[in-house]
């Protein structure tokens, strides 16, 4: 009998730290967002994919087509090509290609660019990425630069 009622007590106690618990949480502040209607702002040490730095006067890459990320990067997913054209001072970018789907976001490329005072790649705060194909996350960085440009 003894052990039927500290069942009881035991089981009526629970029942009370239970309901104690959702009373206590029914009070807070609502901490869900209704994502994607609702965006939380992003810490500002976040890293997403890297991007090109647009020039602040032309618009253009800041790129010099160095090469330099490309050799520094662990996991080669950079591609960088240029091109000599007459009467512009050094290489013009053509194509910078970033496989996302490799990189580590160690930044190495980003630490190994030389263009100053502002680097010419630099990570982005994209972090709404969807997409059902590898192709989706092999990213032009030129033209999507172009692209912002528009
Ligand atoms: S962050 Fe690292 S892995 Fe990603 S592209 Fe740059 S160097 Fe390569
Ligand atoms: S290191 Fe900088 S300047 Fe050199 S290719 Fe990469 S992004 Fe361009």
């Amino acid at each position: 009998m003894s052990d039927y009622l500290k069942e009881i007590i035991s089981g009526t106690w629970s029942l009370f730290v239970g309901l104690g618990i959702t009373i206590r949480y029914f009070f807070q502040p609502v901490v869900t967002v209704q994502y994607p209607h609702q965006t939380l702002p992003m810490t500002p040490r976040f890293r997403g994919h890297t991007e090109l730095v647009p020039d602040p006067e032309s618009g253009g890459p800041l790129c010099i087509v160095c090469g330099m990320c490309e050799k520094a990067c662990p996991s080669n997913c950079i591609t960088v090509r240029g091109e000599k054209r007459e009467g512009v001072k050094g290489k013009v970018l053509t194509e910078y290609t970033l496989d996302f789907t490799r990189c580590s976001l160690c930044g190495l490329c980003v630490e190994s660019c030389p263009v100053t005072p502002t680097k010419a790649i630099t990570f982005s705060r994209d972090y709404n990425l969807a997409g059902v194909s590898k192709e989706a996350y092999i990213f032009d960085l030129k033209k999507r630069l172009e692209a912002e440009n528009r």
